[in-house]
C-alpha cells in the first residue's frame, strides 16, 4: 500500500513539474509576443512616415469602420493615429 501511494506521489510530482516548465515557456513566449508588438508597432510609424501611399477602399471594412481605406504599397490604414 505504501509503495502504491509513493508511485501516485511521484506521478503528481512529475506532472506538477511538468505544469511548472509549461508555465516557464507560455511566460517566456509572453515576453516574446510583447517585443515582437513592440517592434511591428515601432517598424509602423516609421512606415507611414516613409511609404509612398497609394489609398485604396478596403474591400473587408464594414460600413461601420472608423477607416475604409488602407494603402495599397504598405497595407496601413489611412489614419496615422493608429500608428503613433
Ligand atoms: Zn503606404
Amino acid at each position: 500500500m505504501v509503495c502504491i501511494i509513493y508511485i501516485y506521489m511521484e506521478c503528481v510530482q512529475e506532472l506538477l513539474n511538468k505544469n511548472i516548465e509549461h508555465n516557464k515557456t507560455i511566460n517566456q513566449l509572453y515576453v516574446q509576443i510583447t517585443t515582437l508588438q513592440t517592434e511591428i508597432k515601432k517598424n509602423n510609424k516609421q512606415i507611414w512616415d516613409k511609404c509612398d501611399h497609394k489609398w485604396k477602399r478596403d474591400e473587408l471594412a464594414m460600413w461601420d469602420d472608423k477607416c475604409k481605406y488602407i494603402c495599397s504599397n504598405c497595407l496601413l490604414y489611412k489614419n496615422k493615429s493608429y500608428y503613433t
